[in-house]
């Protein structure tokens, strides 16, 4: 993890660079961030840039023996803590699952604790940093620093700390040992031992900018520019939350063109196509009914607001844009909350089981009342 793979946040880069090169440092920082805005990974190409021996204008250089330990994530004077799941009796500590972590890292510096907790496949246990590690955090503390200029202590999620484990931490904070550097990235601040808050350094990650949101999602997720654009609009400077959207592109696809078609029916009469629809919707699963239906709720919702020429209000790709300028104008006050009643009731009747080709047959007969009134 270089600072040239973090998206975005080129002030921020400016000002840990400039403290790192000035040898102001502060002990203990705590990286903040709303999700997805780079916190992590920004931790951690701020820890190779400390530590690497030729340190570049902008970056760290690549070819020391330190950033070669860093490219593999096996740099001795650097600890990661996070949180993980005992799967057995000896296994409790961070350094038992450094093999998954690293080769989680790996995949993206940018990830989610619902990634991880996939990841490591621990089904229902939720992951936590247990009170074990505070032995650990003591016994590497204890040894000199083999190489670096810093001993760096890079704890992803913090707030999951066993109380044991969270005043050690504590006690680190307020007793520093020399040159070492106490890194902490949470996204819920809030739930973090008071005392610990009071004595780091806070920095917050902001969302990032749009247009270099967008400009990774060409060169990182081959995405065209134009839906580039849409995608970094909707997903509001999260990185995480713009995969999830490309992700889920594809099954939008499919359910603007359901939509479409249920609009298209009711608007023409065409009974003989809401049933061939119904019994086609009818056949593609339970779950995916239930989210083209809350799909179908938020595309009422946007082609409503569509109408008050609030572009700044609407969350709508290029496609369901281009269609919302044709039929948008069908939707207005006297029937909006009616559709949209009829979505509903149609989530509840296919969350019960009934037979989901009446269900949709139904809901189109309805709506073909609802829309030309
Ligand atoms: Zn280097």
């Amino acid at each position: 993890m270089y600072f040239r793979d973090v998206v975005g946040q080129d002030e921020l880069k400016r000002q840990l660079i400039e403290a790192a090169n000035r040898g102001f440092v502060p002990h203990a920082q705590m990286f903040v961030e709303s999700g997805g805005a780079g916190a992590f990974p920004i931790a951690l190409a701020y820890a190779r840039y400390l530590n690497c021996t030729d340190r570049r204008p902008t970056d760290s250089c690549g070819r020391c023996p330190s950033c070669h330990k860093y490219d593999e994530l096996a740099h001795p004077d650097l600890f990661f803590v996070f949180p993980m799941a005992k799967r057995e009796r000896k296994k409790m500590i961070c350094d038992d699952y450094m093999p998954e972590w690293r080769a989680f890292l790996s995949i993206s510096p940018y990830f989610s604790f619902d990634g991880w907790t996939n990841h490591i496949e621990v089904g229902n246990t939720q992951p936590i940093i247990y009170s074990q590690e505070s032995e650990e955090i003591t016994r590497k503390l204890s040894y000199r620093i083999y190489e670096s200029e810093y001993r760096i202590l890079l704890i992803w999620m913090p707030e999951k700390m066993h109380l044991t484990c969270a005043n050690k931490l504590l006690k680190l904070v307020e007793e520093p040992s020399e040159n070492t550097l106490i890194f902490m990235v949470t996204d819920e601040p809030d739930t973090i031992l008071g005392t610990i808050l009071s004595r780091v350094q806070r920095i917050n990650v902001r969302a990032i900018a749009a247009p270099e949101l967008a400009e990774a999602l060409v060169r990182i997720e081959r995405l065209d520019p134009e839906s580039a654009r849409d995608v970094a609009r909707m997903a509001e400077g999260n990185y995480l939350k713009a995969k999830e959207l490309i992700s889920v592109s594809d099954e939008h696809a499919f359910f603007l063109e359901q939509f479409r078609e249920i609009m298209r029916n009711a608007w023409a009469r065409n009974i003989k196509g809401m049933k061939t629809q119904s019994e086609k919707l009818a056949q593609i699963g339970r779950e995916r009914q239930k989210n083209f239906l809350a799909y179908c709720q938020r595309l009422m919702r946007e082609n409503f607001i569509y109408r008050f020429n609030a572009p700044e209000l609407n969350y709508m790709n290029r496609q369901e844009a281009d269609f919302a300028a044709k039929f948008s104008p069908h939707i207005y006050e006297h029937n909006v909350l009616a559709i949209s009643e009829e979505l509903t009731k149609a989530e509840v009747h296919i969350a019960q089981n009934v037979n989901a080709k009446m269900v949709f047959f139904d809901m189109a007969l309805r709506i073909t009342m609802l829309i030309r009134k």
